[in-house]
């Protein structure tokens, strides 16, 4: 008999949390898995779709990539026009595009969807990026909407996002702005630990303190936590970690695309870069025999005053990065067509997900004054808290260089503030350098759109 909502087939950590997540508000769910042994609900896919009320909505929460084929080729013929499938994997977005115009032949709806917030935020509330075909919205926003993460008032942290793999593809700059947001605490720890010499307690108040401002954010609150924990010979456990970071992939994959599209994401770009340093751990400790850094340099200004400096770039930084990520989304739009909502997808990281913060509120806000608004800098929110940042965080920046420390992040994203508010940049040596090697021609500013060659030799 008909009597389940929806299907969702892989029963990993996020399945299995998605379906109790479900069941908690009121859906009835009918599971499968590859392995049958796993199996609660179904025995088989004819079993499962047999199951479902129509139009079916079956949800895929397996292995990114071949595996997601595999399934929607076996669900195919099990379906009728009007079915829906939905992939809640890391998938790449191109791939969900995709499949939605191999779908769309097949008169059948696929929706890819972003799942963000871990084991965690699948039971009790993700954040939610869903994106496809439009027409299975209206079926799919209920249980979207109530089993998503709820701020403010109440409001679903998903909506909408778009066609083809837009819910994909926000999702992907989403993990990069992550990579971005974790390795500017890196830094900022760094200068914590090795410019003014905090130990972790003092570190942990910091970040607690810090948890109170503008910062107020997932990420700060467990780094504070993690400051804290002692290992069970009562030390702290954070210096014993081993320095050399991982990662599956989705911050690399936010990094091509912004060089695909020629945008300047160069915060996330340098988080994955810093990841991949970390990385070279044997060369690195290699080199530290033999390659020298300052020497003497010993930090004799006022340390509270520092820190502030330091929370302060970190702010500054961090608004860059965002603007940079959303001018990805921008670009993307443009790219492939899409609308997209830039307040709705701020509203949608508000809550669940990693990068939850008070701060993505702002970012909302700043849309709702300007749907349109070009760079989340031209918001006079942001520019102002980058105007009340800039003389700390340029403090910041060169007392990390003159001591030695390594700041991508820190540095990048001043760089690009620089850059961005710069009228005339060198650009011009740059198009006579081209034009002079290789005839790639030049405009003149009087005259843009006319591109000229010159002999720059004057021969022939
Ligand atoms: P996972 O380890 O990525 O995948 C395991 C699931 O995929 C199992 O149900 C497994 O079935 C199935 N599977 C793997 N290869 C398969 C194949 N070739 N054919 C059919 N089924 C196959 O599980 P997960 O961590 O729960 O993640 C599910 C999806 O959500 C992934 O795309 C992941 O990237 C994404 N995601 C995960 C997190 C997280 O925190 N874990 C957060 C956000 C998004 P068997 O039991 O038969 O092996």
């Amino acid at each position: 008999m008909a009597t389940a909502d929806i299907a969702l087939i892989g029963l990993a950590v996020m399945g299995q949390n998605l379906i109790m997540n479900m069941n908690d508000h009121g859906f009835v769910v009918c599971a499968y898995n590859r392995t049958v042994s796993k199996v609660i609900g179904a025995e088989s896919l004819e079993d499962m779709v047999s199951k479902l009320k129509t139009p079916r909505r079956i949800i895929l929460l397996v292995k990114a990539g071949q595996a997601v084929d595999d399934f929607i080729d076996k669900l195919v013929p099990l379906l009728e026009a009007g079915d829906i499938i939905i992939d809640g994997g890391n998938s790449e977005y191109r791939d969900t595009t995709r499949r939605c115009k191999s779908l769309r032949e097949k008169g059948l709806l696929f929706v890819g969807s972003g799942v963000s917030g871990g084991e965690e935020g699948a039971r009790y509330g993700p954040s939610l990026m869903p994106g496809g075909h439009k027409e299975a919205w209206p079926h799919l926003k209920e249980i979207f909407q109530s089993i998503a993460a709820k701020v403010g008032t109440g409001e679903p942290c998903c909506d909408w996002v778009g066609d083809e793999g837009a819910g994909h593809f926000v999702k992907m700059v989403h993990n990069g702005i992550e990579y971005g947001d974790m390795q500017l605490i890196c830094e900022a720890y760094h200068l914590m630990k090795d410019v003014l010499g905090m130990d972790h307690d003092e570190m942990a108040q910091a970040f607690d303190r810090w948890n109170k401002t503008e910062l107020d954010s997932f990420l700060i609150e467990i780094t504070a936590n993690i400051f804290k924990y002692r290992d069970s010979d009562g030390t702290h456990l954070l210096p014993k970690i081993r320095d050399s970071a991982g990662q599956k992939g989705t911050g690399k994959w936010t990094a091509i695309s912004a060089l695909e599209y020629g945008t300047p994401v160069t915060l996330i770009g340098e988080a994955v870069f810093a990841r991949c340093l970390s990385s070279l751990k044997d060369e690195r400790v290699e080199a530290s025999r033999s390659l020298s850094g300052p020497q003497g340099v010993k930090f004799s200004g006022d340390k509270a005053a520092f820190l502030e400096d330091i929370r302060k770039a970190l702010y500054a930084s961090k608004i860059i990065s965002y603007a940079q990520g959303f001018m990805l989304l921008r670009q993307a739009a443009k790219e492939f067509g899409w609308s997209l909502n830039y307040g709705a997808i701020a509203l949608m990281w508000r809550g669940g997900c990693i990068i939850r913060s008070v701060f993505l509120g702002k970012i909302k806000e700043a849309f709702d004054r300007d749907a349109e608004l070009q760079s989340l800098l031209l918001d006079s929110f942001f520019s102002n808290a980058v105007q009340d940042c800039q003389e700390s965080w340029r403090r910041t920046v060169s007392t990390g260089v003159q001591h030695g420390i390594p700041m991508p992040c820190f540095t990048t994203a001043l760089s690009f503030y620089d850059g961005y508010r710069t009228e005339k940049l060198p650009a011009n040596l740059l198009q006579a350098q081209r034009d002079y090697f290789g005839a790639h021609t030049y405009e003149l500013l009087s005259d843009p759109g006319h591109f000229i060659h010159t002999n720059w030799t004057g021969h022939g």
